[in-house]
């Protein structure tokens, strides 16, 4: 198969390209800085999805957690025109294809359920926006769908919401990883808030399975199955890398330093399960925390 991947060039994409290479996939990345095997946006809606394309991913945004860029009313538009805009144009080039692929599989976040100290979320439970992320999230996935009747029959639609995503090289890990070495690690807030997390490797073959296996479609929650909180994280982090983490970071700090808007992604959080990504039979390489931070550590 010949797989198309919007923002094959970053974090997780980069990771994915490697791992469907290995597996004999062809691809092409979407990228706005040329290269080799890559075609810009431009160039994608002026000649359409390239000629046997059997799986087209869309993993591309403005990255939220850069936090050299304020949060601004025209970051916050980059940030949400970025994925919102990107997941159209890719839908629509699949509704005007005469030839379709089989399968769109889209990312979205868990920022979609709101924060709760009690309630259980699964890709059953109602969504309804109530901020910036949470009404991202709904457009992003909305901008998923086809108007045509022949492709929402001929190509499955996955949508994986994403919790945060654990890795050495990017994300949250990337930010944290400093501080936690130096010893100056610590809980965020009170650190009782829950912290939806998945391996960035599980979150790949998650991508890769949606992919390979014809009956998955819809909303899969993409976090591993043993929900933790932000104490319980910090532990973990501080315990793989033999250091203390004794230095609570207040909620207060980073509402100043990151706007609060944004800061709810650190300083709240939700409990979110993968009850239907379970079902469909999704095996976890990293289903708990020490595991996966043992990993993210070991490089
Ligand atoms: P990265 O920031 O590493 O990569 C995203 C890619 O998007 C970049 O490589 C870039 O590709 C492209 N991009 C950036 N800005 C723009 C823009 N303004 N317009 C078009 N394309 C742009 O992100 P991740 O790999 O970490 O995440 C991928 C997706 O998964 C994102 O949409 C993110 O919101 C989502 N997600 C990530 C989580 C995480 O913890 N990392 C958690 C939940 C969801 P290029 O420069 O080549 O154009």
């Amino acid at each position: 198969g010949h797989i198309l991947i919007g923002g094959g060039t970053g974090f997780i994409g980069t990771t994915l390209c490697k791992q469907l290479k290995s597996k004999g996939y062809g691809i092409t990345v979407i990228s706005r800085m040329p290269g080799v095997n890559r075609l810009s946006w431009g160039e994608l809606q002026d000649k359409g999805l390239p000629k046997g394309t059997t799986a087209v991913v869309n993993l591309a945004g403005q990255n939220v957690m850069d936090f050299s860029r304020r949060w601004t009313a025209g970051f916050k538009q980059n940030v949400f025109f970025s994925r919102v805009n990107t997941t159209k144009t890719l839908a629509g080039l699949i509704d005007n294809a005469t030839c379709k692929p089989e399968v769109f599989v889209t990312i979205s976040g868990v920022g979609i359920y709101k924060p709760d100290s009690e309630k259980e979320y699964t890709e059953e439970s109602q969504v309804t926006p109530f901020d910036f992320f949470s009404d991202l999230c709904n457009q992003w996935e909305k901008a998923a769908h086809f108007e045509k009747p022949d492709s929402q029959k001929q190509c499955r639609i996955v949508t994986i919401r994403s919790g945060v995503v654990l890795g050495r090289d990017g994300g949250m890990i990337k930010q944290m990883y400093l501080p936690f070495y130096l010893g100056l690690g610590g809980p965020v807030g009170t650190g009782c808030q829950y912290m939806p997390w998945i391996h960035l490797n599980d979150l790949t073959n998650l991508i890769i399975y949606s992919i390979e296996t014809p009956k998955v479609h819809g909303v899969l929650n993409g976090v591993a199955p043993n929900p933790c909180t932000n104490m319980e994280f910090t532990k973990a982090f501080g315990k793989a890398l033999s250091r203390p983490t004794l230095f609570p970071v207040p909620s207060f700090v980073l509402n100043c330093l990151l706007n609060k808007e944004r800061a709810v992604m650190i300083t709240e959080g939700q409990k979110v399960l993968p009850k239907k990504t379970l079902s469909t039979g999704f095996k976890y390489q990293y289903p708990d925390i020490e595991s996966a931070c043992r990993e993210v550590v070991s490089k």
